[in-house]
């Protein structure tokens, strides 16, 4: 009988409760004990009643919830070795040997730390006296799976993390009322998406929406965009179009990687094309709402598939991170799905092939 814990870390996302719900339940229904942890590496460092044992009825209609009903949070002391000592302590005083972790990029470099280090954090916890050796022996492994819950989709070794087209729905939604009032008034809408170092939102939504133009990290338009840009549109203006709307990704920058702001694109579209133009920023109401279809089913499908690989988990076998590739949900190394999401970090040496690669994209230019 093995006691399984659950978190979410990092940014919530619509999807992450049904994810708590599908592990704590699969557990169970595997004959095995269930953990939730509150608060995220925070329950995990602090331990007490941030970490509770579940039953099935606590996790009853979670399946849709927006948002993560567990809790979440950036936690500073779990980026430092005495934050992973006491989080080892805490797992290994509740007795649990298996960890689940539903988060972004963030949180599953930690995870990964986290399995990397546990040996040593174990001896370093008996050569302090904070736990005896026979405490320490049935943990000498402690399995850890991921899963990717983010509205970003952010994650490179994955078609779509747990919450992105929940935000990609509420986007478009937003968008298309933004619509009827850009076409009354034939006016001219910037509208700023998240998505931090990732375009997906932007491009989706853009797609989605039938935008004219669209600004995304990953690939920073040419010298001289604001031209290009303008032609665009005035030629779309010309065709009859009675609406503008330009999709900016809160990450957006230039080739030099300075930020490309809506109320610079604003500006050049008022200064140019002589159009009303409005900027709105949509803001939380993005990771807001209750869950799409699909990051039910994603949530539920790799929540179970996390306990499975957990309760089946070979000794020395690497973690894994359930992904989903071609509509199928498998295990992927953690590590290198880690490795995997150092988009930012192409985008920071202005590496764009790169950063486009890892994303498993590519444009032509059309
Ligand atoms: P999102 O993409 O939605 O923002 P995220 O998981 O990337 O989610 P982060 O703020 O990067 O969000 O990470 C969440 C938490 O994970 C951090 O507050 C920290 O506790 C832990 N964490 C992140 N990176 C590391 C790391 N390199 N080492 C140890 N812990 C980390």
């Amino acid at each position: 009988r093995r006691k399984i814990a659950v978190m979410t870390s990092g940014g919530d996302s619509p999807g992450m409760s049904g994810a708590v719900r599908a592990v704590v339940r699969s557990a169970i229904a595997l004959g095995h004990d269930a953990y939730c942890i509150y608060e995220g590496y925070e329950g995990l460092v602090q331990g007490g009643d941030l970490i509770k044992k579940m039953v099935w009825e606590d996790v009853r209609g979670w399946l849709s919830e927006g948002g993560t009903l567990i809790g979440t949070a950036r936690c500073a002391a779990f980026r430092e070795r005495y934050g992973r000592l006491a989080a080892a302590k805490n797992l290994i005083l509740n007795g649990i040997d298996g960890l689940i972790v539903c988060g972004g990029d963030g949180s599953l470099t930690g995870a990964d730390l986290f399995r990397a280090e546990w040996p040593s954090l174990l001896e370093e916890l008996v050569a302090k006296e904070e736990l005896s050796q026979d405490q320490v022996e049935p943990f000498k492994t402690l399995n850890i799976a991921g899963l990717v819950g983010s509205i970003d989709n952010d994650m490179s070794s994955t078609d779509a993390t747990i919450g992105a087209y929940s935000s990609l729905a509420r986007i478009c939604q937003a968008v298309d009322y933004i619509d009827a009032t850009a076409a009354s008034h034939q006016r001219a809408f910037i509208i700023e998406v998240m998505g931090r170092h990732c375009g997906w939102l932007a491009v989706m939504s853009g797609v989605s929406t039938g935008a004219d133009y669209i600004f995304i990290p990953e690939k920073p338009p040419g010298e001289g965009w604001e031209k290009q840009m303008c032609d665009i549109i005035a030629r779309h203006r010309r065709l009859g179009k009675r609406k503008t709307i330009v999709i900016v990704a809160e990450g957006a920058i230039d080739r030099d990687l300075k930020p490309i702001t809506s109320d610079y694109v604003k500006k050049v579209l008022v200064d140019v094309l002589k159009l009303d133009t409005r900027v709105t920023c949509l803001g939380h109401v993005q990771r807001g709402g209750t869950a799409v279809a699909y990051d039910r089913m994603l949530a539920t499908l790799q929540g179970v598939e996390a306990v499975r690989a957990i309760v089946r988990a070979k000794p020395g076998s690497p973690s894994p991170m359930i992904a989903i590739t071609e509509n199928k949900i498998i295990r992927k190394p953690l590590v290198e799905a880690v490795k995997m999401a150092s988009v930012a970090e192409a985008i920071k040496n202005k590496d764009f092939d790169q950063a486009m690669k890892l994303r498993d994209a590519e444009f032509d230019e059309y």
